[in-house]
């Protein structure tokens, strides 16, 4: 059961169009899981009508956008079965049509960032956000950290809990930058999230920042 749903007031950014792409990928995510929030986004549209606008032009690999918005468009949220899969690699078949149609061609990039913790980075053009797949060993636990930007978190299978709660598949995690948390799997089964970070997070207890940008550079 799904118990987190974006805030209202990005739902209505999402239906005029104006979030960024990587925070467009997370909510449509999330519409994958969401009926009830499926319906709030037919209703912003239509009294947003003739509001719609377009968001600023950015460089995406080709048809990619498209794919996003006739997703969108379709109410189904749901990419049309006659995309081909381009993702070979075996975390593809686990997650919804949706996201493994905007994962790279070939095997993910998998960075293995703790012993129970590995990161794939999703490029989408984005500049500014960074998007990414995480993934934590059934009952491994994430580094204790804090946020320096927001990060939204969206389950994609299993599922993960830290200080606040229970996080199941479909759940839209939103953390603000200060926040410190310590996400770990459950015992039975390995989680997956997509990860849409605004800024680096830092560990806490270690000298090292966790840079998760595409360098993922422990340095
Ligand atoms: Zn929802």
């Amino acid at each position: 059961m799904i118990n987190r749903h974006p805030e209202s007031d990005l739902m209505v950014e999402y239906a005029t169009g104006s979030l960024p792409l990587a925070h467009t990928i997370a909510v449509t995510t999330h519409l994958q899981f969401c009926e009830e929030c499926r319906n709030t986004t037919e209703s912003l549209k239509d009294i947003g009508g003739d509001l719609l606008q377009s968001g600023e032009s950015i460089e995406v690999s080709d048809g990619l956008l498209d794919r996003i918005f006739d997703c969108i468009e379709s109410g189904k949220d749901e990419i049309s079965a006659p995309l081909k899969k381009l993702c070979s690699d075996k975390v593809a078949n686990d997650l919804p049509g949706y996201v493994s149609n905007l994962l790279p061609e070939g095997n993910l990039d998998w960075r293995k960032l703790t012993s129970s913790l590995r990161v794939a980075p999703v490029s989408v053009g984005e500049q500014d956000y960074e998007l990414s797949l995480h993934r934590i060993n059934p009952g491994g636990k994430a580094p204790k950290h804090y946020h320096r930007g927001r990060e939204i978190t969206v389950v994609l299978k299993g599922s993960f809990s830290d200080e606040d709660g229970v996080y199941q598949p479909g759940d839209f995690i939103v953390r603000e930058p200060g926040d410190t948390h310590r996400p770990f799997a459950t015992r039975n089964e390995e989680c997956i999230c997509l990860s849409v970070l605004e800024a680096p997070i830092r560990l806490t207890g270690l000298k090292s920042v966790l840079n998760p940008f595409l360098s993922f550079s422990p340095s």
